[in-house]
């Protein structure tokens, strides 16, 4: 560090590291986080002083399950547009999806197609997880070589045809390649079985939409997953966890030494099945919102660490996918922008601390996919921040969001938490709402 200048210096009497939260001045050169000094320190000869009196400063935020859909589906959504929201809410890094985009990341080519259309876009670092196929093993390690975080499959219908699931046989396939390389695999859990099983009836009806995914779907999934990564000893993460059902078989697995980790959503865990209208599908996503007692034992698994980071499963579509029966609209949730103050709203409400946010929406995505460089505000990692007013409060407006359709469950509800500011290696990237210049590189893998 000492050969490097600083050239700015970040203040403020609440900023939240690893160690707890205090004043203090953050020191930043090359990008990087130089020093954590006293709050009164001086600032050094040709270092900028921004001084953010007591709105919080907190790690930039690491979003791992983002949706981004470009190139073929960039009406849904696309880098420069998810990227700008994703800026505007307080996160800096964001790992994209293999799947909704046309080519699917399930191929080093298709990767390199990717990160072609997101380099000149991305307002945020932005990194890549790759998918696996049924019929694409070979690929694996190519894609892992040329650096995604890891394998995300499917184990029941993805929603779109060119991204098929894997069975039990198959899922075991790529498993064992994927943990021959050393590699993570991220599951959608849902049994397909249980979901064959259960009834479907069209229509606007929640409830009937609800009974169509149950939890025993998500349980019985798990579970499979748990006595694989067992037997093989592969290192496995469950994506957007619904089910409070399954909290002990993840306890009891992570108790055994099983390489597990899980992920909840914003949705899960600020929304209800009691308060969603009837043919209201912006709240439709898989596995579905469940009811508030399901959410209070989410919660609770999060405080245990059960439950171990926050992601916003981002899903967007056109407004004409989502049509008012619930069987058959598009599922998905987007939610890019409105995360950290969904979770934070709810958070406070529970008596959990900005730090238990920040744990679990930075430090613990960042653990996730391995970037070392991000997630923490401590020495010799990236100048990502976030500046935010926790006891402000606003009232979600679509026409607000940069999300390129502005269809959002979060719709006129009122929220704590203002992301004054966002910035990227030291660069401000967004500043009250309103994003900067595309800054963000793309990231690969490093280890
Ligand atoms: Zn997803």
């Amino acid at each position: 560090m000492a050969d490097v200048a600083v050239e700015l210096v970040l203040r403020s009497t609440r900023v939240i590291t690893p160690e707890g939260t205090r004043a203090a001045s953050v020191a930043v050169a090359g990008g990087k986080i130089a020093a954590v000094l006293a709050y009164e320190a001086e600032v050094p000869a040709g270092a900028r002083l921004e001084d953010f009196g007591d709105d919080v400063l907190l790690p930039g935020l690491v979003d791992t399950h983002v949706h981004v859909n470009d190139p073929g589906r960039t009406e849904w959504e696309g880098f420069w547009t998810a990227t700008r929201a994703a800026a505007a809410g307080g996160i800096t890094t964001i790992l994209d999806m293999p799947l909704n985009s046309l080519p699917p990341t399930t191929t080093t080519d298709n990767l390199r197609v990717k990160q072609e259309v997101a380099r000149a876009k991305a307002h945020v670092d932005v990194g890549f997880w790759g998918g696996a196929l049924p019929d694409n093993v070979k690929d694996l390690a190519p894609l892992h070589d040329a650096g995604v975080y890891g394998f995300k499959c499917f184990l029941s219908p993805s929603g779109v045809d060119e991204f098929p699931e894997l069975d039990q046989e198959q899922l075991a396939t790529s498993l064992a390649e994927i943990t021959g390389f050393g590699g993570l695999l991220i599951v959608h859990a849902e049994d397909p079985h249980h979901l064959d099983a259960a009834p479907v009836v069209p229509g606007p009806k929640y409830a009937d939409f609800l009974a169509s995914r149950p939890r025993d779907a998500e349980n019985t999934a798990i579970g499979n997953l748990i006595a694989q990564a067992k037997r093989l000893n592969a290192r496995v993460h469950v994506l957007h966890l619904s089910s409070s059902d399954a909290l002990p078989l993840i306890a009891a697995a992570k108790a055994e030494g099983v390489r597990i980790t899980v992920e909840s959503c914003p949705h899960y865990l600020t929304l209800t099945a009691e308060e969603v209208p009837d043919g209201a599908s912006e709240f439709k996503c898989c596995p579905p919102i469940r009811e508030a007692a399901n959410q209070d034992l989410l919660w609770d698994a999060l405080a245990d660490g059960t439950i171990d980071c926050i992601v916003s499963d981002h899903s967007p579509s056109t407004a004409d996918l989502k049509t008012d029966d619930f069987s058959t609209a598009w599922g998905g949730i987007s939610s890019l922008q409105l995360g950290l103050p969904a979770i934070w709203t709810e958070a406070r409400r529970r008596g959990r601390t900005l730090e238990d946010v920040v744990r679990w929406m930075s430090a613990a995505p960042a653990n996730l996919a391995g970037l070392t460089q991000k997630g923490a505000i401590e020495v010799g990692r990236d100048a990502d921040f976030a500046v935010l007013a926790p006891e402000e409060t606003f009232t979600v407006d679509p026409a607000e969001l940069h999300h390129r359709n502005q269809v959002t469950a979060y719709a006129g509800k009122t929220l704590h938490g203002v992301v004054k500011s966002t910035w990227l290696r030291g660069t401000q990237i967004a500043d009250h709402g309103t994003p900067t210049e595309p800054t963000g590189l793309l990231l690969e893998r490093q280890n």
